[in-house]
């Protein structure tokens, strides 16, 4: 049962009705998050009833938005894995390394996670013609999701996507509309046309379910560990929707009493051709300024601009964690090198948190001992 009772912006703090389609802040233009009766939550909930749940996300529905389960708009979720990463720990100089595989998801990637949330909650609010800017991922997730759901989906992207994003698109039957420009370029075109069109806009963060799904990845974490984070998380950043969706996971299972205080370190890795968030970072900055001439062909950290960047920036400033910018060709050799150690086939993102991780252990940032997860968060495509 979901204990969810209303939104809140997360800048201002002003509420809104969770019964009607919300997008951002109508008082700061900042995004919506969804916020829960925590206190009736920590009474009622027991983390040992999870013993008895099935393994996807949905096992944390006090935690989720969704009010009723009947709405839910699945194609099966199930937890991913926290791989070993034993040979790769040797060769990096580490003890303990993990890779939640993200990889086995429906779609190819972790954006299941959102979008099965934005879909299931556009399903509970009665929406059915959904719309989204998207670097690639978010489109094809968007799209199986909206046809499982029998909603409609309109789909602005890149016209250099990657092909697996544009075919998928067009088998799941999605309107699909390839511009000249980028996410941030696509994300106008939504913006300038939704209320004419009747479209409900779900772009990440302007749209405050996504996050609630990709937060499952910092429960999925919490649990796997047995409510003992690990020492730093490394993390692919884009729109950043995952490493944000975790700190509320956190903030959330502190405040019902399933964890203490202490924080992994969240690492942001962005691709040199696209570094907002890095560079905000290395500057001290709460925000970041929108990155010129945007290129990687990692497509989901192509993103030059981020509405939740402040947020990105709060959790690595309050977990003392970092962002580190990877070359396109540091990402392709370090996708040999999961491959070679673990098995694993990673999606070019994910490889980035390996280069990402090799850096930090050079530069004495990362210790031995310190127990650390990378997320693989798609899988490989040719
Ligand atoms: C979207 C995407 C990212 C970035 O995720 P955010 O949560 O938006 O920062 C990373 N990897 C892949 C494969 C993606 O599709
Ligand atoms: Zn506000």
């Amino acid at each position: 049962m979901s204990y969810f009772t209303h939104l809140e912006c997360s800048r201002c703090t002003e509420t809104y009705d969770p019964d009607v389609p919300q997008n951002l802040c109508t008082n700061c233009g900042k995004p919506l998050f969804a916020r829960y009766a925590l206190d009736r939550i920590a009474q009622s909930w027991d983390k040992c009833s999870l013993s008895d749940r099935e393994p996807s996300m949905w096992r944390y529905a006090e935690l989720l938005p969704v009010m009723d389960t009947q709405h839910i708009v699945s194609l099966n979720e199930s937890m991913t894995p926290l791989l070993p990463a034993q040979r790769l720990a040797a060769f990096l100089g580490l003890e303990a390394l993990w890779v939640k595989d993200e990889s086995r998801l429906p779609t190819g990637s972790f954006k299941a996670r959102g979008l099965a949330m934005a879909v299931s909650k556009a399903k509970e609010l009665g929406l059915t013609k959904l719309a989204i800017p998207s670097a690639g991922n978010a489109a094809t997730a968007l799209s199986s999701y909206a046809a499982q759901a029998g909603m409609e989906a309109y789909i602005f992207m890149p016209k250099d996507v990657p092909p697996f994003n544009r075919t998928t698109c067009q088998l799941t039957g999605a309107n699909v509309t390839l511009i000249d420009g980028l996410i941030t370029d696509a994300g106008k075109i939504v913006a300038e046309r939704k209320e004419a069109e009747g479209w409900f806009d779900v772009s990440t963060l302007k749209e405050p379910y996504r996050v609630e799904g990709k937060k499952t990845m910092g429960l999925e974490i919490a649990e796997q560990f047995n409510w003992e984070l690990p020492d730093v998380i490394i993390y692919p950043t884009g729109g950043g929707t995952g490493i944000v969706g975790m700190w509320k996971a956190f903030q959330e299972l502190e405040t019902i009493g399933w964890i203490g205080g202490k924080r992994p370190r969240m690492v942001s890795v962005q691709a040199a051709g696209c570094a907002p968030i890095v560079r905000a970072w290395q500057s001290g900055a709460t925000e970041a300024e929108p990155w010129v001439n945007a290129h990687t062909s990692a497509a989901g950290l192509r993103v030059p601009q981020a509405v939740g960047d402040f947020l990105i920036l709060e959790a690595i400033y309050q977990s003392g964690g970092a962002a580190i910018a990877i070359t396109d060709d540091e990402i392709r050799e370090a996708m040999t090198t999961l491959g070679a150690h673990e098995g694993i086939l990673a999606c070019l993102e994910g490889a980035a948190t390996v280069a990402g991780l090799r850096k930090l252990v050079a530069a004495g940032e990362i210790q031995p001992e310190d127990r650390v997860v990378l997320f693989n968060t798609g899988g490989y495509q040719a």
